[in-house]
């Protein structure tokens, strides 16, 4: 039996992709060889690259402006890439929270930082809105989904400098307008696949223009002109990459993935807002349907609403230290079922405990 897992990252993956790697793990395509003992530069892997690739570009309905690029490094390395290449003078940032201070902190190293809002006042319990994009930055750098706060960027802000995103948490669970990005990252493994790649959306006219001395793969431009091959790249995690995106376009795609996931949100959301013992900690117009923050107004039964949980096959809600109570991180592949069960434990323990 799997467990109900709502953990933060890395997340649940769709039962389907997990079955197809196990297949190519010992003997992959019938070569008599398994997937991690092929040549990257063997027709068999290239295949697999550009399937995930065209997959990507298919459902995110990617602009021949762009292009997709497999990183690695997390997207922790991201924070430090995209400074190195795009930071010449000085980059806006919004502080939404844990992940935008570590984007925060790399870009200091390489440049000037204008944090240009802030929702620190509140705990990153809601999102920045209404700011002024100074144009004489470079960039705008932006969090879509923050995962450890449970909030969500719902109307990206119109910008006249590039827009960069890290959509770490909740790429593939919406629809997204990429041509009004200059860069899309993230990590695969809360969305798309295991650790171990990076996703890049990168618009191909921004690369190659700084004039800073980069190690050779810091520097996009070696990925753009490699096709993500100019070292050998996360072999497997790439094959299940495909493997789950070939899952999201079987069930209909990025739009079919949203109505899913606004379910589990309103399903979920709808216990909480009438359970009297429980309350969320985001802000109602920003909550994120990828992670969903919540406590019980009384902490004290807090090791028994886990206790329960557990029993019910529930794993992974534990909050976070700098929130505290329980998150529910309710990624694509989380299934409907699983939000069922956990909204009937939080029923049966308020009727127990009310
Ligand atoms: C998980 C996460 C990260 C960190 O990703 P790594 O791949 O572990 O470096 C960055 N940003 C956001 C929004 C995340 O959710």
């Amino acid at each position: 039996m799997r467990k109900h897992n709502f953990g933060a990252g890395p997340g649940v993956l769709p039962e389907a992709a997990i079955k197809k790697t196990q297949e190519s793990l010992f003997d992959f395509n019938n070569s008599g060889m398994g997937v991690m003992e092929i040549s990257h530069r063997s027709k068999d892997f290239d295949a697999v690259l550009q399937k995930a690739k065209s997959l990507v570009k298919e459902l995110l309905h990617v602009p021949d402006t762009h292009e997709v690029l497999f990183l690695q490094g997390g997207a922790s390395t991201q924070f430090a890439m995209v400074p190195m290449n795009f930071l010449k003078k000085k980059a806006a940032y919004i502080d939404q929270g844990a992940w935008s201070n570590k984007a925060i902190k790399e870009a200091k190293l390489f440049g000037e930082v204008e944090v240009i809002a802030s929702s620190k006042d509140k705990n990153y319990s809601y999102q920045p809105k209404g700011y002024t994009i100074p144009a004489d930055c470079d960039y705008l750098h932006i969090c879509s989904n923050e995962t450890i706060h449970g909030t969500q960027v719902k109307n990206f802000p119109a910008s006249s400098i590039p827009v960069i995103c890290d959509m770490s948490s909740d790429i593939f669970s919406r629809p997204v307008d990429v041509s009004k990005f200059d860069l899309i990252y993230a990590g695969a493994q809360k969305n798309m696949g295991p650790s171990g790649v990076t996703l890049a959306i990168i618009k191909k006219d921004i690369v190659g223009k700084s004039e800073r001395v980069m190690p050779t793969m810091l520097n996009y431009k070696t990925h753009l002109e490699n096709d993500s091959l100019y070292n050998t790249p996360p072999v497997i995690a790439i094959l299940v990459c495909m493997h789950v995106l070939e899952w999201l376009k079987s069930i209909g795609g990025v739009e079919a993935m949203q109505k899913i996931n606004q379910q589990k949100f309103d399903m979920f959301y709808n216990e909480v807002d009438s359970n009297p013992l429980f309350t969320g900690t985001a802000a109602a117009e920003d909550r994120s349907p990828m992670n969903a923050c919540f406590l019980l107004k009384d902490a004290s039964m807090d090791e028994a609403f886990l206790a329960k949980a557990k029993e019910a096959g529930i794993v992974g809600i534990k909050g976070h230290r700098s929130v505290g109570g329980f998150r529910a991180s309710m990624y694509n592949a989380l299934p409907v079922e699983s939000v069922k069960v956990l909204v009937q434990v939080m029923k049966d323990f308020a009727k127990a405990n009310g």
